[in-house]
């Protein structure tokens, strides 16, 4: 049956169907955002993406009742010119295009930099131009390195929330030289939100700007040789169920130092249709969404994971299941790191009511469940083929 049309926004009024221009969603949110929007809401998504695998369950065909709710549109918005006919038509574009894996900014850096800011220019024109709101997806890593990340390490001040807690309106944005490439995503992400932010002050565009904090969950990336180059290397997630899949060591780049906040894209994905049905609390503001109880660093992760893997699959421990490799070994010359990133939630608190419910481990073990029953048959049979030839 179709959702009732009765929900209510968080001022107690009625939300009005919408129209949405989902640009990327046939990547990793988008596809979680569809799915939350068709099951949950009476929007009307135009999924534009130049793949759908992702979203293939929703749109090729789309199921019965969700006719009319969803269509793909597979185009590619450095040059298609159907792009503005389809923000003209929607009253909201959501904009998740990017390159955003860490191994291509320093080794594919004109592309990163072109994708980043260059592509999404015609997207913030056609908004501004249509009058149509824009939700656009940025990254916590415009805030670059923390300020405590300058101090010796073992200087107390770097204890001091202070010194590393990432605050939309108020951290400063603190990037590496111009030879450590790794910035150049950064870099236009944060040239981007300037941008969009001065289209808001001097013409009056409707904007929203999520900052997420490693998203992770199923469907993230891909697993390379099975449903993505063997020799390709997405973010951490999927590489460390790629080695546990094949009973490979997981890889610590520069010692598994650096720290992360992980969220459950389940739980991010509650705070983009806060935002989507919220326009009056939601505009004019950059959010930064993530889950500050999740800190670990890349080696807890690892521990984690590997942990979790072996009760999901029963399969025994490795004798050596972590090792180390030096970034340069792993992502090539000109890549530098973010030492670590706890997004203060102040903001999304106070405007959408939004806190990350679930737990590191919890959603390790939903993660992990998936890739095991979606993966392991397939990398088996490569394997014996592999060995066989
Ligand atoms: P993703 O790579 O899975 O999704 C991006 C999608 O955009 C892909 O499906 C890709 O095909 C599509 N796309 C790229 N260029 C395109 C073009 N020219 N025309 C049409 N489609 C194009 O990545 P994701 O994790 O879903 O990230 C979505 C957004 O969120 C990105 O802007 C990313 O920078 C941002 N982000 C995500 C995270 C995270 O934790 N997942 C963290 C920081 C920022
Ligand atoms: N990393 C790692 N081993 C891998 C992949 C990534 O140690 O096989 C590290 C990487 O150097 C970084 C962290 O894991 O410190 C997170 O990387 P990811 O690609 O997920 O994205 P980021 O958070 O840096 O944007």
């Amino acid at each position: 049956p179709p959702p009732s049309a009765a929900r209510l926004d968080l001022d107690g009024s009625p939300i009005a169907p919408l129209t949405i221009c989902m640009i990327g969603a046939g990547g990793f949110i988008g596809s979680h955002l569809c799915e939350k929007l068709m099951a949950e809401t009476n929007h009307v998504v135009f999924a534009v993406d130049v793949y759908c695998d992702k979203i293939r369950h929703l749109v090729d065909p789309a199921p019965p009742h969700l006719a009319g709710r969803i269509s793909f549109h597979r185009l590619n918005i450095k040059n298609d010119s159907r792009l503005e006919g389809l923000i003209k038509m929607a009253d909201l574009t959501i904009n998740l295009a990017a390159i955003c894996t860490p191994a291509d900014y320093n080794t594919r850096p004109l592309d990163t930099i072109y994708s980043n800011f260059i592509d999404a220019l015609p997207v913030v024109k056609y908004c501004s131009e249509n009058n149509k709101r824009l939700i656009h997806f940025s990254t916590c890593e415009v805030y670059g390195k923390t300020i405590g990340s300058f101090l010796p390490s073992d200087h107390p001040l770097r204890k001091e929330p202070e010194f590393y807690v990432l605050k939309e309106d108020e951290s400063p944005c603190i990037f590496g030289p111009i030879v450590k490439q790794r910035w150049s995503y950064a870099c236009a992400k944060q040239l981007i939100e300037r941008l969009i932010f001065a289209e808001g002050a001097e013409n009056g565009l409707e904007f929203t700007i999520v900052r997420p904090f490693n998203w992770i969950g199923p469907r993230m990336d891909f697993i390379p040789g099975v449903d993505g180059p063997s020799e390709g290397v997405p973010r951490v997630l999927a590489c460390f169920s790629n080695n546990l899949l094949r009973r490979e060591p997981l890889k610590l780049v520069d010692g598994g130092q650096s720290q992360r906040t992980f969220v459950y894209i389940k739980d991010a994905i509650e705070a983009v249709l806060l935002m989507i049905e919220n326009p009056a609390r939601a505009n004019g503001q950059i959010f930064n969404v993530g889950n500050p109880n999740n800190e670990v660093t890349v080696r807890e992760l690892a521990e984690m994971m590997t942990e979790v893997y072996g009760n999901v699959s029963g399969e025994p421990p490795l004798d050596e299941p972590m090792i180390d490799v030096s970034s340069e070994q792993f992502y090539g010359e000109g890549y530098d790191d973010s030492d670590k990133r706890i997004p203060d939630m102040t903001i999304i608190n106070k405007q959408l009511g939004w806190n990350p419910k679930t737990p590191l481990k919890d959603l390790l073990e939903t993660t992990l469940t998936y890739q095991h029953k979606t993966y392991k048959e397939a990398i088996k049979r490569q394997m014996s083929q592999a060995s066989a030839s």
